[in-house]
Order: C-alpha cells, then sequence, then structure tokens
C-alpha cells in the first residue's frame, strides 16, 4: 500500500508510535522512526530490523531545533525524500485542576504537543511540494473533543490540534499535502498507565467506553496507514477517533 513513501515518525520506540512505525513499515514504506533516548531508538530498530522491516532511527527530542532539523536531514539522507509526516510526540506533565497548572507546565505542554507538530510541518513541506505532495498525520486524542477528567492543559493543547489539522489541511491542499488527525482514546502504553494500572480506576475508565475495554497500540496503527494511503485520497483535514465508543462527538 506504501511501497516507494518515506516515512517519518516521532516518538516511535514505544506504544502507539512504535506500532504505526512498525505497520507503515509492513505495508511497504521506508520508516525513519525516532524518540529521546538513544537506547529506546536501538532498541525499537533492532526489534524492526529483525522482522526484517526497512528502517532507520535517529534521537530526536522533538522540542529541540537541532533535533527537528536533524531527523528530516537525516531522513533525507538515508531515504532519499519525504512523504510522510506522522506527529506523535506528546506530553503531559500535570494533572489537577486547570487553573492550578504553572505557567512552566502549560508552556511546556504546548511547546511539545502543539508547537513542534507546527514546526516539524514547516520543515516537511517544502520537500512534500519537490515529490508532488504528501500525508501529514497529527496524532491528537478524543480528549480534544471531551477532555478527559484532571488533565485539562493536555486536552486543550489536543483540540488546538484539531484546529491545526483544519488550517493545514486548507493551506497544503492545492500543493497536494493531505493533513488528518488520529484521536486515539485510552491505549495501553507507559503515557496512560496510570488510568489502567490500578483495577478499580480502569474498571471506572472502562465503563465510560462503549466497548468496555482499553485499547491496544496496533489498533491505532491501521488507521494512520489508511490515512497515508492512496485509499485515503480524497480525505483531508478529518479526525479518525479510534477509542471503542468513548464519546467524542456527535
Ligand atoms: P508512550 O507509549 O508513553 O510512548 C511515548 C513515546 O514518545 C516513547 O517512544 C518516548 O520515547 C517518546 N517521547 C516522549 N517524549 C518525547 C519527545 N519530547 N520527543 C520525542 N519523543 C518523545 O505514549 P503513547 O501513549 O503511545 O502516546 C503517543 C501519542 O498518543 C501521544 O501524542 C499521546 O498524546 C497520544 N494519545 C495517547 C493515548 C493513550 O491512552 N495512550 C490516548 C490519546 C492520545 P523516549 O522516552 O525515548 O523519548
Amino acid at each position: 500500500m506504501l511501497s516507494g513513501k518515506v516515512a517519518m515518525v516521532t516518538a516511535s520506540t514505544h506504544g502507539i508510535g512504535f506500532a504505526i512505525a512498525r505497520r507503515l513499515a509492513r505495508d511497504g514504506a521506508q520508516v525513519m522512526i525516532s524518540s529521546r533516548k538513544k537506547e529506546n531508538v536501538d532498541k525499537a530498530l533492532e526489534q524492526l530490523q529483525a522482522e526484517g522491516l526497512s528502517v532507520s532511527g535517529i534521537v530526536c527530542h522533538v522540542g529541540k531545533r537541532e533535533d527537528r532539523e536533524a531527523l528530516v536531514s537525516k531522513t533525507l539522507e538515508r531515504h532519499g525524500a519525504i512523504d510522510i509526516l506522522v506527529s506523535n510526540a506528546a506530553v503531559n506533565p500535570f494533572a489537577g485542576s486547570t487553573l492550578d497548572c504553572s505557567e512552566t507546565a502549560w508552556d511546556k505542554i504546548f511547546e511539545i504537543n502543539v508547537k513542534a507538530p507546527f514546526l516539524l510541518a514547516k520543515l516537511v513541506v517544502p520537500h512534500m511540494e519537490q515529490r508532488g505532495g504528501g500525508s501529514i498525520v497529527l496524532v491528537g486524542s478524543a480528549a480534544g473533543y471531551q477532555p478527559f477528567p484532571a488533565i485539562g492543559p493536555y486536552s486543550v493543547s489536543k483540540t488546538a490540534l484539531l484546529g491545526l489539522t483544519k488550517v493545514l489541511a486548507n493551506e497544503l491542499a492545492p500543493a497536494n499535502i493531505r493533513v488528518n488527525c488520529l484521536a486515539p482514546g485510552a491505549i495501553r502504553t507507559q503515557f496512560s498507565s496510570v488510568l489502567w494500572s490500578d483495577d478499580s480506576l480502569r474498571q471506572k475508565l472502562e465503563a465510560t467506553i462503549a466497548m468496555r475495554r482499553i485499547g491496544e497500540p496496533d489498533e491505532c496503527a491501521g488507521t494512520v496507514s489508511f490515512l497515508c494511503s492512496q485509499d485515503a485520497a480524497y480525505i483531508t483535514g478529518e479526525t479518525i477517533v479510534v477509542a471503542g465508543g468513548f464519546h467524542s462527538r456527535l
């Protein structure tokens, strides 16, 4: 499905990003994986290469300009082009009442969750234009539609991504670059472990999900591969919620 395409996936050494990188590679793309810690990049690379997939890796903290630039230049150097960007990195350094969030935590959330995807898009678009088009997928959250309890600032950052998806989709459509968003619900990863590692909390959470279970990272990956494929050639500016029926919108 993605044969001949080159994909860059941020925060892709664990969890949803790793599942997306693996799926894009299994579907034929050459994939550049990345995250902050070299040992995580090396371990993920080893695992994917053992499956015979065409992947390379680099350290990239999406909040660091030199890392973002290196991610783009190394992808071009190793794979010769960029057709797909999956912007997956996010942080949540705060839980509690929103007005108790410090300015530092607020800035961090918006720097990593909203500003970095914008800056990465800015870097890759000229290379997509050279290829005659491309596909960008921003990883948002169902919390962008229906704020999760106690993580208000994070939820607001994910709502901002819904807007960024629409704005970029409109502006980049003439260049044949499609921009869409994946909005996962509760997915079993390290990031969300506080929600599911305790049995009683997990049961409370599952009661809010129509399918009464937490999702798995692999259940997010096929949607991203579809959005990057020719099958989605006429889809842009859309957000697909993968949340087992967790209430998100009409
Ligand atoms: P995860 O399993 O905890 O994985 C996080 C990945 O991000 C790791 O590979 C980590 O590696 C990397 N990372 C963290 N900070 C980074 C940074 N600043 N720059 C680059 N890489 C970074 O997380 P996840 O649950 O898969 O979350 C992925 C995305 O899904 C996020 O955008 C999150 O908001 C969204 N999401 C998750 C859920 C859920 O329930 N899990 C629900 C809705 C939305 P290093 O430590 O090596 O950097």
